[in-house]
């Protein structure tokens, strides 16, 4: 290494970004029309490298939960503590969701961010229906593993890796040599996430150069308030709400655990997804936060499928927005029954509403509140861990945890 001190991963990534918004509004206000500029930048270069990115994190992310997943199972010393894991997990999931879409109805309620807004057309709702509760914990289960790996079905997923683990554990001689196995498996995969992670600026510096070439400021137009309040919520949910139950539940300092969180935040910032983001969540909250690989590989992977707060607030300043532009009277009665309704139906599948009339400013939001979900991902993995005693308080308080495998 040489003597000069390196940039931090994360001050790359965040030049990387900054650049390509830079660049990508230039272009737009420049070199919109151009055609030569469109055709081998923006949607050239700029797009293979910026899809090739997403793709790569998205191509590990199978791999990688069924891994770490039977890694974590099959060395838990009493298997039967998954039930109980499996418990706290889900059940603070649904309460952080609740407190997310909570805090967004409250908060448009009182800001009225739908007021004053002409209604260009009829709006038509579609609410996805949802399925029955025993519908759900049926598909829970795959009846074929590899056709769940092929379609990426997380849960399913995660129930075959953790019966697979299960077995392994009480198997005896051929699952110790098994796990040998997969503790190497293991660690290359680790290690091609770090090197996705070292070429991170690059590919956030495409997305987001073809992205701002896509959007600016101006789509905003009438939804500003709109806008502006989900904004609002998302990072006061982030950097309130989060840091809180991190004092208080998992009893250490938060700050800490916002600074680590930073470069998840920002791959699931350019991203917008927390699937592909997923690795990262994953090597942060196992290597960086002390959380243990037996409770982060199984909290992480469930959080980043079931767990949506950044999501359930836009949801719920949504509704309330788009009951003020239809003036509809909302009591606290439906409010109720949204809240209700939405962190349940977040467990299941995440129903958006597709409505056109907010859509213009989404790709913002999304990005914004795919790093809040994935900040949530990793608080709960914490909070649970340290419940359960498995929690390395002095990982967490290393500043420089996980940084040593990080370098190639
Ligand atoms: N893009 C978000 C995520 O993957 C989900 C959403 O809110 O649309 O976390």
């Amino acid at each position: 290494m040489s003597e000069k001190k390196k940039l931090s991963l994360t001050s790359r990534i965040v030049i990387g970004m900054v650049a390509g918004i830079i660049l990508g509004t230039i272009i737009r206000y420049v070199a919109g029309d151009n055609a030569w500029v469109s055709l081998y930048l923006t949607n050239g270069l700029f797009d293979v490298v910026g899809q090739i990115f997403i793709t790569s994190l998205k191509m590990l992310v199978v791999p990688l939960v069924f891994v770490s997943l039977v890694v974590g199972t099959c060395s838990l010393s009493d298997p039967s503590k998954l039930g109980r894991l499996g418990g706290k997990a889900v059940g603070m999931y649904m309460i952080t969701t609740a407190i997310a879409i909570s805090f967004a109805i409250f908060s448009a309620v009182l800001v009225q961010p739908g007021s004053g807004i002409e209604r260009s057309s009829e709006a038509s709702f579609e609410a996805n229906e949802a399925p029955s509760i025993s519908e759900v914990i049926i598909n829970l289960f795959p009846d074929n593993p590899i056709n769940a790996m092929a379609e990426g079905n997380m849960l399913q997923i995660i129930v075959f890796a953790l019966l697979f683990g299960i077995s392994m554990a009480l198997v005896g001689k051929p699952g110790e040599r098994l796990k040998g196995f997969f503790d190497d498996l293991n660690a290359v995969i680790m290690k091609l996430v770090v090197i996705l992670m070292a070429v991170a600026p690059y590919g956030v510096f495409a997305l987001m150069a073809k992205l701002f070439t896509e959007i600016g400021v101006e789509m905003i137009g009438s939804l500003a308030k709109y806008f502006l309040l989900v904004l609002f919520v998302l990072i006061a949910h982030g950097l309130i709400v989060y840091p809180l139950f991190m004092r208080v539940l998992a009893r250490v300092k938060p700050g800490i655990f916002l600074k680590k969180m930073r470069d998840a935040q920002l791959f699931g910032f350019s991203t917008a997804s927390s699937n592909a983001t997923m690795p990262i969540t994953l090597e942060t909250v196992t290597r960086r936060l002390g959380v243990s690989n037996s409770v982060g590989s199984f909290t992480v992977p469930l959080g980043a499928t079931i767990n949506m707060d950044g999501t359930a607030i836009m949801q719920g300043v949504a509704t309330v927005f788009i009951a003020q532009v239809y003036g509809l009277d909302l009591g606290i009665a439906e409010y109720l029954m949204v809240i209700m309704t939405a962190t349940l139906a977040s467990v299941g599948t995440a129903g958006v509403p597709g409505v056109g009339l907010i859509i213009g400013v989404d790709r913002l939001l999304d990005m914004t509140r795919t790093a809040v979900n994935v900040t949530g991902d990793a608080m709960v993995s914490t909070v649970v861990a340290r419940s359960e005693g498995d929690f390395d308080e002095e990982v967490y308080y290393d500043e420089n945890a996980g940084k040593k495998l990080e370098e190639l």
